[in-house]
């Protein structure tokens, strides 16, 4: 028998047993004629304590770093208590010991605070794995996929799997492909998701369907992406918006009380996107924290968002007057920003990725006194009125962008998280969902000239707007029955009431710039199926990786996934991607002509 016991188990209680332990050295301290030996496994750390005649088998036979134990001894109550660790109140007495396996000097410590770098700790990612703190979020993992199943279980949702290898049907993201040897010259495609797959099953009849499955999206990957990556996707039949968003609020309301142990009682609220894009600048807004946008003045929208519109016409500063948006945010307790702060933050501004060419500021001092970068074109009367209009309070610092639509909201949007983030009000272990609804159901495509699916080709339109299909100078206002929730500034999912009749989803992929051959060529499996007994249906899939990084305080999704891929897309353990035998080649018919870049 290899153990008695775990690493993590024994207690003062235990005291005067005599147990088996294996695992791990992790540590190796010698004292003179004795030598302490912490030793590892999953469950935790024991010390070991080797008297005199071990030590002299040991000096023999030197132990190292992340050797395999076995030892045999007596459960003793150790003098100096460690009170950091359950078994800190123990040491095992060894009495026997037997080296199970040697280990090279691992090529970073296996510690929380380690000194490997990224790419080494990759490339040794099970060592990496050993670590107390990686470990500790592949079972936050396993902890979520487990609340999330046992809350489906018990809705009477069930898990049916679906292919890895299908047809490649490009939309949006592309797909990775696979050759068929059987097929010469012939491909299959790695889903994006299960979706097509999910609503037939619908058409099947098995109206609550779950997976927790990889998704594969060959995108560029922008930080924080993964080539493959994991969803808990769902589908359901006859249900209404209604009912999907109360079914999926509940699962992860269900989820922070198993994982986290968090009650979290609050209804979500529910923010349209018009809001969401007015207030936030985004439609995964932060609602940690309230500071919101003011337009103060738009070429696009209505005269109310224009609040400070006709002022900021007459006051002749040109940046304003001929910006398509002039947006501010007031920021609270920050009045007393230094010049060196306010010129930090125009700098902030001016990075390329942010791209603003200046910020304007109003520090509205806490004796209510205004002082501006913007004195000259406003004096303290207009300066007053537009504090006001801010809604801004003595102490704050109103921050003020202007320029082209799209990229201001985006900017003020990012200036928002950021002097959140600087404040602290974007706290890790606080959480805020909700959930962002009635987006529109197309998005124009400057670059390709026709409208996009924002979410995907079969998503619904509001069933009173379906008309607006046969109009695309109506395409523009279609709002869709489609939803995302949201956690702390991050989609974690997203999902639509479907399409389920054939002509509704010809007309959708018609107005998607596809021919009707198109159509049936890619989704004739679909179309086919919609002719038989389709019944109204909707669904959702979450981002478990995301959620599970979020629960666990952390930024990276890598960390929460055991064998993760690098910026680059590449497994940098198994060296993949990589070539393949030219005899591989041959039998998949395939010659290669890899243009060099
Ligand atoms: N399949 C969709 C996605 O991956 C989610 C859904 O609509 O259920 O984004």
């Amino acid at each position: 028998m290899y153990r008695t016991h775990t690493c993590g188990e024994l207690r003062i209680a235990d005291k005067e047993k005599e147990v088996t332990l294996s695992g791990w050295v992790q540590t190796i301290r010698k004292f003179g004629a004795i030598t302490f030996i912490d030793m590892r496994d999953r469950y935790g750390i024991t010390q070991l304590l080797f008297g005199e005649s071990l030590n002299r088998q040991i000096d023999e036979n030197p132990l190292g770093r992340e050797f395999v134990l076995q030892v045999t001894g007596i459960v003793s109550e150790r003098s100096n208590k460690n009170s950091n660790i359950p078994t800190g109140e123990i040491e095992i007495v060894v009495s026997s010991f037997n080296i199970l396996n040697r280990s090279l000097v691992p090529p970073f410590t296996i510690q929380d605070d380690t000194d490997g770098g990224d790419d080494l700790r990759m490339k040794y990612r099970y060592l990496d794995l050993r670590r107390n703190i990686v470990k500790q979020n592949l079972q936050l993992r396993y902890d979520v996929n487990r609340a999330a199943r046992n809350y489906l279980h018990h809705q009477g949702f069930m898990d049916i799997e679906t292919p890895f290898l299908i047809k490649s049907t490009p939309e949006g993201a592309r797909d990775f492909v696979v050759p068929s040897r059987m097929n010469p010259g012939q491909f299959y495609a790695l889903p994006q998701s299960p979706q097509t797959f999910k609503q037939l099953l619908m058409i099947s009849g098995y109206d609550r369907y779950y997976q927790v499955v990889k998704c594969f999206r060959d995108e560029d990957l922008r930080a924080d992406r993964q080539p493959e990556f994991t969803q808990i996707d769902c589908e359901m039949s006859f249900v209404e918006q209604e009912d999907i968003l109360n079914t999926f609020e509940g699962m992860v309301k269900y989820i922070f009380k198993e994982v986290k142990g968090i009650d979290y009682t609050e209804k979500l609220e529910r923010m349209n996107w018009e809001e969401a894009m007015r207030y936030y600048g985004n439609d995964k807004p932060d609602t940690r924290f309230d500071i919101k946008l003011v337009e103060l003045k738009s070429s696009f929208a209505e005269e109310d968002r224009n609040v400070f519109k006709k002022e900021i016409e007459a006051s002749g500063f040109k940046v304003f007057t001929e910006a398509e948006l002039v947006g501010a945010i007031s920021v609270p307790g920050c009045s007393d920003y230094t010049r060196k702060q306010t010129d930090e933050l125009t700098d902030w501004v001016k990075r390329p990725q942010i791209g603003m060419a200046g910020l304007a500021y109003v520090k509205y001092n806490k004796d209510e006194s205004l002082k501006s970068s913007i004195d000259k074109f406003f004096d303290e009367s207009k300066l007053k009125m537009l504090a006001e209009k801010c809604g801004a309070k003595p102490g704050d610092l109103i921050l003020i962008l202007a320029g082209k639509e799209e990229r201001t909201r985006k900017a003020l949007s990012d200036l928002r998280l950021e002097m959140g983030e600087r404040l602290g009000l974007r706290k890790p272990d606080e959480f805020k969902l909700l959930w962002i609804i009635d987006f529109p159901l197309f998005e124009y495509s400057e670059e390709d000239g026709r409208y996009a699916a924002r979410h995907h080709p079969f998503t619904s339109p509001k069933p009173e707007q379906v008309h607006l299909l046969d109009d695309p100078s109506q395409y523009g206002n279609i709002k869709a029955n489609a939803y995302d929730m949201v956690l702390n500034g991050n989609e974690i999912g997203g999902g639509s009431i479907r399409i389920f009749q054939r002509d509704v989803q010809e007309k959708m992929f018609a107005a998607l710039g596809m021919s009707k051959e198109e159509a049936q060529n890619k989704f004739g499996f679909l179309l086919g199926a919609f002719e038989y007994g389709a019944p109204p249906h909707g669904g959702i899939a979450f981002g478990f990786d995301r959620l599970c990084a979020i629960l666990g305080g952390s930024e990276s999704i890598r960390d929460f996934i055991a064998f993760p891929k690098n910026n680059s897309g590449r497994d940098v353990m198994l060296d993949a991607p990589s070539s393949i035998d030219e005899k591989q080649l041959d039998e998949l018919q395939i010659r290669l002509d890899v243009k060099k870049s």
